[in-house]
């Protein structure tokens, strides 16, 4: 089949028929093309198979199909869409815009199977998960949003008698978005940008992970079936330091919303800051849990391994360090591991399937390494500790990236395992006396993204949220989510936050006029 066959193929597919194939798998040949002006095209690098990036299936080290490599030059035919669109759909009135957006989230919740299925097959995570949570997740990103853009103050009016003065504030969209997306949360957090985006009136050149472009893809096609108007939402495939370095590049992108790996975004932060644009950058974590002498763990003992194996470690939000007291350590190290021993590992596609695979042999090799330094570093391993034995997996899935979830102690602070991200099921104990010496561990990071803490003690849980160096701090639960707080990270964690009107307020940009009585 010649790439030009690949994408007429892909084109097809993108009508939703194509992926409510019965045996549920994506297309036999997927080919992932870019979104530009309401349409399904390749440009540039039609004729170049050679432009083109793989997909795989890591849970079964599989490809499943190919995505559009774009350039600089798509980018720039995917900008002039999102300009030509622009007028109209910043002066278009929000509650209008509003219900496009609500539309598409009828949209996805009508096709959460087919989206599941193939963020688990790209993916590598449990069907369940996405199933569960990402794909109704997603949804519910464009109707907060569109919630929210009905209640922001897109205008405000404000008297002063003592300057005898009038002011009108006015936010408008700030104008052509650039978002760019990770692998791990790909639909959820590929929504997560572009809803408050298009909620706020800019129009959007978005960039998913290559490593994760299918379910960015299929969303356009409900795009256009909600009835977003061509060339509001552009999305342009392929590699972050071609596409992605474009999109931050573009002198006609004047706000920009990234999430990825703190190395890319202090690249982000540099290159966008001489063009004074707008940037807000979601990063990478080295969260804590700290668990006081208190903690009522037969209770809590669930969601704290939740909280570290959770997609197989691959959230941002995860646990990778646990500061426990030492009076609690042994109950604890022993809870964690008899969970993570009977996490059902298995299929993906599987709905009983707790542990699925990484994202990909390059990440798992990542994960491997820095087991590897640990064991060398005189880490003890309680649990874990390599790639999971190919006789506990499915014929199907002998080859996959699956690695065995990971309890490590032993290691000081300041050993690399406790300092770099691993974004992996892997986790380190570390243990504490007082309260000064726990929140000091835990603040002894580059990173501040996210930490809980597990006490009884709400006034202990308060003290200590207080104090430490994070944007995001939960008591005694993990991951649970009001939209409308701010989310981001202190630190080497993140710029800016998103969520609610912070989001809305990062799209706009705000003009006041004022004129004397
Ligand atoms: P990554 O930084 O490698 O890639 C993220 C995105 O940026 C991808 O779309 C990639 O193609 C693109 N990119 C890469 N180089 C680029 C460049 N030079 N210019 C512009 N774009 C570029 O991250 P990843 O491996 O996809 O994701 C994992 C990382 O994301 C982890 O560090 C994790 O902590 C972080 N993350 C953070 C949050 C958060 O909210 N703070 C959420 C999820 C993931």
């Amino acid at each position: 089949m010649t790439s030009r066959d690949l994408a007429v193929v892909g084109v097809v597919a993108a009508g939703r028929a194509r992926w409510l194939s019965p045996h549920g798998y994506l297309p036999p040949v997927l080919r992932v093309t870019h979104f530009i002006d309401g349409r399904f095209q390749e440009l540039a690098d039609a004729n170049t198979p050679a432009a083109g990036l793989p997909i795989t299936n890591p849970a079964r080290a599989e490809v499943i199909g190919g995505v559009a490599a774009g350039d600089a030059a798509t980018v720039d035919a995917a900008v002039a869409a999102a300009r030509r669109a622009l007028p109209s759909w910043r002066s278009t009135a929000p509650a209008e815009r509003a219900a496009v957006l609500r539309r598409l989230a009828a949209l996805i919740e009508r096709d959460i199977e087919p989206l599941a299925r193939a963020e688990s097959e790209n993916a590598g995570k449990p069907i369940t998960l996405a199933r569960e949570v990402e794909v109704p997740r997603a949804a519910h990103n464009f109707r907060f949003f569109a919630d929210a853009a009905e209640r922001f103050d897109f205008e405000e009016h404000l008297e002063d008698a003592g300057s005898n003065s009038r002011s009108r504030v006015v936010r408008s969209a700030a104008g052509v978005a650039g978002c760019i997306s990770p692998w791990n949360l790909p639909l959820y957090l590929f929504t997560w940008k572009i809803a408050p985006a298009l909620a706020a009136g800019c129009t959007v050149v978005a960039k998913p992970s290559e490593v994760t472009p299918v379910t960015a893809w299929m969303l356009c096609a409900l795009a256009q079936e909600a009835g977003l108007p061509s060339g509001v939402l552009n999305v342009v495939h392929g590699r972050g330091d071609v596409v992605g370095a474009a999109i931050v590049r573009h002198p006609e992108i004047p706000v920009l919303s990234f999430t990825g790996s703190t190395a890319v975004g202090e690249w982000i932060a540099r290159e966008a800051a001489p063009h004074f644009k707008k940037v807000a950058l979601e990063m990478g974590g080295k969260n804590a849990a700290v668990i006081l002498a208190d903690a009522d763990l037969p209770r809590h003992m669930d969601e704290i391994a939740r909280s570290c194996f959770r997609n197989q470690g691959q959230i941002c939000l995860c646990t990778s360090r646990l500061l426990v007291h030492e009076s609690r350590r042994d109950e604890l190290i022993d809870g964690l591991v008899q969970r993570a021993r009977a996490l059902r590992v298995g299929d993906p596609l599987e709905a009983s399937t707790e542990l699925g695979s990484l994202v990909g042999e390059a990440h798992q090799a990542k994960v491997m390494a820095a087991i590897d330094q640990a064991r060398a570093g005189g880490a003890t391993v309680h649990c874990g500790g390599g790639k999971i034995d190919p006789s506990r997996l499915p014929t199907a899935c002998a080859h996959g990236c699956f690695v065995a979830p990971t309890v490590l102690s032993g290691l000081g602070a300041h050993s690399p395992t406790n300092r770099e991200e691993v974004f992996g099921p892997v986790v380190t104990v570390q243990s504490f006396a007082t309260e000064a010496q726990a929140i000091e561990l835990a603040n002894d990071s580059s990173y501040g993204l996210a930490a809980s803490v597990w006490t009884e003690d709400a006034a202990a849980a308060a003290r200590i949220a207080n104090q430490l160096e994070v944007g995001i701090v939960w008591t005694n639960c993990w991951m649970v989510r009001d939209l409308r707080t701010p989310f981001g990270g202190a630190k080497r964690s993140g710029l800016g936050r998103e969520g609610g009107e912070e989001a809305l307020r990062h799209f706009t940009e705000p003009k006041s006029m004022t004129i004397r009585r």
